[in-house]
């Protein structure tokens, strides 16, 4: 079944310079890529993507994390992408691992470049959908329709009077 997934290369995954290996280990996958951004993680946005998890005990250190805010020099960002195509979800799953670092593969995303922080997080560089009605939900919140090379969800249009900041 040909399906979407987002997935997110979290702020630990900036600081330690793992982008590229990070990326190198998904395109084994040979998955399509139809969205890519880097994103400023509000607290509000951070709250909304982890809206499940919200009664945990380790939501608000989750919250930091997301936003970058657990570093001695703060790394306010992730970069987000949208992959498409046969099992997208599963086979990302299967490559990025255990959620739990020391759990997860050795030659697995997480295996190699997560760790448990001494506060007890899972530090684990990266995210993915988990599920079909979760990558839509979180596909919805981190892009614009715009922002997508194909029309993976059904949109409408609507006339808006948004202020907005265009090139001088
Ligand atoms: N998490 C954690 N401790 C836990 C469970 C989750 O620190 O016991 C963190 C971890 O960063 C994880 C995120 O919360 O990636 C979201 O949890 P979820 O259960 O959705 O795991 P995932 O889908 O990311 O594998
Ligand atoms: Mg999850």
């Amino acid at each position: 079944m040909i399906n979407n997934a987002l997935v997110l290369i979290k702020p630990d995954g900036i600081r330690k310079a793992i982008v590229g290996n990070v990326l190198t280990k998904l395109s084994e996958t040979k998955l399509d890529i139809l969205g890519i951004k880097i994103v400023k993680v509000t607290k509000n946005l951070a709250r909304q993507h982890y809206q499940n998890l919200k009664d945990k005990p380790f939501f608000e250190n989750l919250l930091n994390y997301i936003q970058g805010n657990i570093y001695e020099i703060p790394c306010n960002k992730i970069l987000a992408f949208i992959y498409h195509g046969e099992n997208a979800i599963l086979r990302i799953r299967d490559i990025i691992g255990d959620t739990n670092p020391e759990k997860a593969k050795p030659t697995s995303i997480r295996g190699a470049y997560g760790r448990i922080t001494t506060n007890g997080l899972f530090e684990n560089v990266i995210h993915c959908s988990s599920d079909l009605i979760e990558a839509e939900r979180e596909i919805k919140l981190w892009f614009k329709p715009e922002e997508i090379l194909m029309e993976i969800y059904p949109t409408k249009e609507i006339i808006t009077q948004e202020k907005k900041r265009v090139w001088l």
